[in-house]
C-alpha cells in the first residue's frame, strides 16, 4: 500500500533515541530507520529532525560530571553530534541510503537569503534521494540564536521543506486530556481541528526529563506546521510500526488537521524567521482592517510604539486591548513611527523629509497570528 503522505518530516526525540536510558537505543534506532527506508522506497521523502546529540556526548565520553553551563552543554552536543550523525549514516546504509546533516541556527532561518538557502540545500538532498538529518547547532548556538527545541526546529523544516506530514515522535502516545503520568484517568485525544486555549491549557507542561520539548512546545510546533499545510500526527516512537502505519493513514496517536488556510511560501518565514524586537499598537479601525479586510497597515492606525527596531525589523501588532493581532516587516523605524504615528500618509514626507510608501506594514510581509 503507498502512503498517504509524500513528503515527511519526522522528529525523533531524546527520549525516543534512548528508550529513556542514559546511552542510544541502537536497537530502537534501526527499527525506525527500516521503517523511515521502507517509505523511502515507496518513493516518499523523508527529512530526520534527531535529538540526542547532548545524550550521545555524555555516553562518549563516558557519563562525565560537568557543570551547567552553556560551555559544557557545547562540548557535549559537540562530541555527541558526530557520534549520533555517524550512528545515523551506518545505520540507513544498511538499506544503501546515505544521509546529509544540516545543522542550523535561528540565525540561519532569520535571514531571507540564508532560509532560501538552506531550502535549496534541502531540496538538492532530497532529490537526490539523501535522507537530510537535521538537528540544532549547539555546538556554536546561545541562546540568542537558538531555535530552542526539536519539535519547533522540526515544525520551521516542513515550511522550508514544503512537506505534507509532521510526525512527532515521543515517549508518550499523543496528547491526554489530562497529564497521563498523574492521573490514570486520563484519555488520549485522537483528533485536534484546532488549537485553543482550552487545549494549550490541557497540554500544561508535561516535560520528560531527557528531552526539551513538552507537550506544550508540540503544540506550539503543531501550530506552525499546520499553518504551513501540513497534517501533525504526535505518536510513541517505541510503538512497532507506527511511522508505516500512520502513513497507511490508520489512526494512531494525536492528529492534528491542517489549516484551513495554509500560509503562503514567504508568510510562512515570516513567522518561522525573524523574532521580533519591537511593537505597535493600532486603533480598532485598523484592527479590523488588518485582520477582517486584510489591509495594509497605515501610519493613521497607530496609536503607540514599544522598542527600538529599524526599518526591515520585525514587529508585532497589538490591537487596542493590548493582544498579539499579528507580525510583520515594518517600513520605518521606531524613531519615524513615533513623529508619523495617527497621521495621514500623505504627510510623511513632509513630516520626515522622506517617505519609504505609503503603508508602514505591508500586507505582503505581515501575518495574522491566529488561523483556522
Ligand atoms: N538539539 C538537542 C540535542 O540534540 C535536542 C533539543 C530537543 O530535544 O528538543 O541534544
Amino acid at each position: 500500500m503507498t502512503s498517504k503522505y509524500q513528503r515527511i518530516v519526522v522528529k525523533l526525540g531524546t527520549s525516543v533515541l534512548t528508550s529513556g536510558g542514559d546511552a542510544l537505543d541502537r536497537a530502537q534506532m534501526v527499527e525506525l530507520v527500516r521503517q523511515m527506508a521502507n517509505l523511502q522506497a515507496k518513493g516518499c521523502e523523508i527529512v530526520l529532525c534527531t535529538s540526542g546529540a547532548i545524550a550521545a556526548g555524555r555516553e562518549r565520553l563516558g557519563y562525565p560530571t560537568v557543570d551547567d553551563s552553556m560551555a559544557s552543554k557545547q562540548m557535549l552536543a559537540a562530541v555527541g553530534q558526530s557520534q549520533l550523525i555517524q550512528t545515523w549514516e551506518n545505520l540507513f546504509n544498511i538499506y544503501g541510503l546515505h544521509v546529509g546533516q544540516m545543522l542550523l541556527t535561528r540565525a540561519d532561518l532569520d535571514d531571507r537569503e540564508r532560509y532560501l538557502n538552506a531550502r535549496d540545500m534541502l531540496e538538492t538532498l532530497l532529490k537526490n534521494k539523501i535522507i537530510p538529518v537535521i538537528n540544532e547547532n549547539d555546538a556554536v548556538a546561545t541562546n540568542e540564536i537558538k531555535v530552542g527545541d526539536n519539535d519547533n526546529l522540526s515544525a520551521l523544516m516542513v515550511g522550508l521543506a514544503d512537506a505534507d506530514l509532521l510526525l512527532l515522535l515521543t515517549d508518550q502516545a499523543g496528547l491526554y486530556d489530562a497529564n497521563p503520568r498523574t492521573n490514570p484517568d486520563a484519555k488520549l485525544i485522537s483528533e485536534v481541528d484546532e488549537i485553543d486555549d482550552a487545549l494549550r491549557e490541557i497540554a500544561g507542561d508535561s516535560g520528560t526529563s531527557l528531552g526539551t520539548g513538552g507537550m506544550a512546545t508540540k503544540l506550539q510546533a503543531a501550530q506552525l506546521a499546520r499553518r504551513s499545510g501540513a497534517t501533525v500526527i504526535i505518536a510513541a516512537g517505541q510503538q512497532p510500526d507506527v511511522i508505516n502505519d500512520i502513513c497507511k493513514g490508520k489512526m494512531v496517536g494525536t492528529r492534528f488537521k491542517p489549516s484551513n488556510n495554509p500560509l503562503e511560501s514567504r508568510k510562512r518565514w515570516l513567522l518561522a524567521g525573524p523574532g521580533p524586537v519591537g511593537s505597535i499598537s493600532l486603533d480598532k479601525g485598523a484592527t479590523n482592517a488588518v485582520i477582517e479586510k486584510g489591509s495594509s497597515l497605515l501610519a493613521k492606525g497607530i496609536v503607540a510604539i514599544k522598542g527600538r527596531f529599524d526599518r526591515g525589523d520585525m514587529v508585532i501588532l497589538h490591537n487596542e486591548l493590548g493582544s498579539e493581532i499579528a507580525r510583520g516587516l515594518t517600513r520605518y523605524s521606531s524613531q519615524d513611527l513615533m513623529r508619523i504615528k495617527g497621521q495621514h500618509s500623505d504627510n510623511i514626507e513632509e513630516i520626515l523629509g522622506y517617505a519609504y510608501g505609503k503603508v508602514v506594514v505591508h500586507r505582503n510581509n505581515l501575518v495574522i497570528k491566529s488561523s483556522r
